[in-house]
């Protein structure tokens, strides 16, 4: 049986990107037999919360009652719907939660993954003026790296702005905002603020344009919003240099564990990434870090109403609870 309840988080800060602006989001918390989960859908990939709970409520025959049956489960909900991918994830979570918790175990250790107190996750810095972009990294001190949301006309005063604020590493994510051209010119200009590498600089499926980039430019390239589960990853295995993986495209942790083989087999580089979530999909996604090279799981942080507690960068690095399943508490309980 599924239960689940809409929430709405508010950001601390205006998230905006190519994609659009947000001040709040709303989230559906998936409650399966004492396991959490969580959907955040984004619209670009055609999921409101209707879609989600459309899912879910068509989602109880697809689990059946032995949750160890996990390949079986996720076959099964793929067969309700194709996509959907955040509503599949709210399950798939919730049932790695139910199971770590029924074995009283943290998921990692579930999956074979030893955690580590040293991985750093990034802060993001939002689309905004210069000045407020540089005010926000100066407000949010201590993170090893942050990521600056890029995309758009003057995009360049913007990184320069974040690096007045900092020494330390930064990122850049175009969210699919520029041509090749603007792309190629822009990333020249800001390679001398020491930027580690661009996410998502062209458009999802401009294979030809992430080729000739890549043979243009120093930077690393990581593809995000074009690559959602294991399938998409061969198309991308000679143009770019690694890929973003999120529970939210992919559909959970099962089918991130298998991107993260198969990017591997691909010699890719491997970042992990969230929508704005709360700790429940953050938590979720952290089981997976100590994997892969880059980690992005800042969406708890960004929110000023989370009402969990669960795996949270402290100084800039990931902080594991003490806790079985995905380690998550309603903050009440906490
Ligand atoms: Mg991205």
């Amino acid at each position: 049986m599924i239960n689940f309840k809409t929430i709405k988080v508010h950001l601390i800060d205006t998230f905006r990107t190519t994609h659009g602006a947000a001040d709040e989001k709303e989230v559906v918390i998936v409650k399966i037999a004492g396991g959490l989960g969580e959907a955040s859908p984004v619209s670009y990939y055609g999921e409101t919360v209707e879609t989600v709970i459309s899912f879910i409520n068509r989602a109880d025959n697809a689990i059946g009652d032995d949750f160890f049956k996990l390949e079986d489960i996720c076959n099964n909900l793929n067969k309700v719907a194709a996509y959907n991918s955040a509503a599949k994830a709210s399950i798939d979570i919730a049932i790695h939660d139910a199971i770590g918790k029924k074995l009283n175990i943290p998921v990692y250790k579930l999956l074979g993954i030893t955690p580590r107190d040293n991985i750093p996750t990034s802060f993001t810095i939002s689309l905004s003026d210069p000045d407020t972009m540089k005010k926000q990294t100066e407000d949010n001190p201590g993170y090893q790296v942050y990521k600056v949301k890029v995309g758009v006309p003057g995009d360049i005063d913007m990184v320069a702005a974040v690096r007045e604020a900092t020494d330390t590493r930064i990122r850049v994510d175009a969210n699919a905002g520029w041509t090749l051209k603007e792309a190629i010119q822009k990333i020249k200009h800001m390679e001398k603020y020491n930027i580690e590498f661009v996410e998502q600089p062209l458009h999802w499926k401009d294979y030809e344009g992430f080729k000739i980039l890549r043979s243009k430019i120093d930077l690393p390239i990581i593809a995000d919003e074009g690559v959602m589960t294991a399938e998409d990853i061969p198309l991308f295995k000679d143009i770019v240099d690694g890929i973003n993986i999120k529970l939210q495209k992919s559909g959970g942790i099962r089918e991130a564990f298998k991107m993260i083989a198969v990017a591997r087999a691909f010699k890719m580089k491997i970042m992990i990434g969230c929508m704005v979530e709360t700790s429940v999909g953050v938590s979720a996604a952290a089981q997976l870090a100590p994997l892969v090279d880059y980690i992005d799981l800042d969406g708890n942080l960004l929110i000023s109403d989370d009402p969990y507690d669960g795996v949270k960068a402290v100084n800039g690095y990931l902080k594991y609870p003490d806790r079985p399943g995905i380690g998550v508490v309603e903050k009440d309980d906490a």
